[in-house]
């Protein structure tokens, strides 16, 4: 990612922070219940060791049965792979365990709300249900700047549950940020 577009991401999931704090209490098509957030809860430790590996903390994880059979972590830097999301990484896994190229049934729990090449990519997969954590103002493509997975034209729609441990959610990301922007301050006074 170049500096320019890494200030650009930066600037909004800053945005997107405040919206999903201002939002906190949003309405969503299905009942969010613990389950969702302990299911969240395992999608937030996803982002956790993106994080720790130098990547932008988002984490998912797939459900089936009540289960989990799958989960991902952003991994586009370490595998320079720009289609490796979270949410692309748990789907390509939860094929695998399924043994079937679709995943009706199925629910993903994902800590920032899916791009629209993810949206687009549980469209396909036919997931059941997409819970998120934190609004995307600038790239969401669930409900932000377009929602792919409840467009009426497609063959499939999802049903959708957002905010769910919205404030922890994007409390990671704009952390995650904040050290990385103190890291490169502080590389620039020992340059100097
Ligand atoms: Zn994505």
């Amino acid at each position: 990612m170049c500096k320019k577009d890494r200030l650009t991401y930066e600037s909004h999931v800053a945005k997107s922070s405040e919206a999903s704090r201002a939002a906190s209490a949003e309405s969503s098509d299905t009942q969010v219940t613990e389950f969702d957030n302990q299911m969240m809860r395992h999608a937030i430790e996803q982002a956790k060791l993106a994080a720790d590996e130098g990547e932008i903390p988002v984490g998912a994880v797939l459900v089936y049965n009540d289960e989990i059979i799958a989960w991902g972590r952003n991994q586009s830097i370490t595998k320079l792979d720009p289609s490796a999301h979270a949410e692309m990484l748990a789907i390509k896994q939860g094929t695998m365990a399924l043994g079937n190229y679709r995943l009706p049934g199925t629910t993903l729990y994902v800590t920032l709300e899916p791009c629209s090449m993810c949206a687009g990519l549980l469209v396909h997969a036919r997931i059941d249900r997409l819970v998120f954590g934190a609004k995307d103002a600038k790239t969401g493509a669930c409900g932000s700047i377009s929602n792919i997975v409840q467009d009426a034209r497609l063959n499939h729609q999802i049903k959708l549950s957002s905010g769910v441990l919205t404030e922890e959610c994007s409390l990671m990301l704009s952390e995650f940020f904040r050290l990385r922007r103190a890291k490169k301050k502080a590389l620039k006074k020992g340059e100097c």
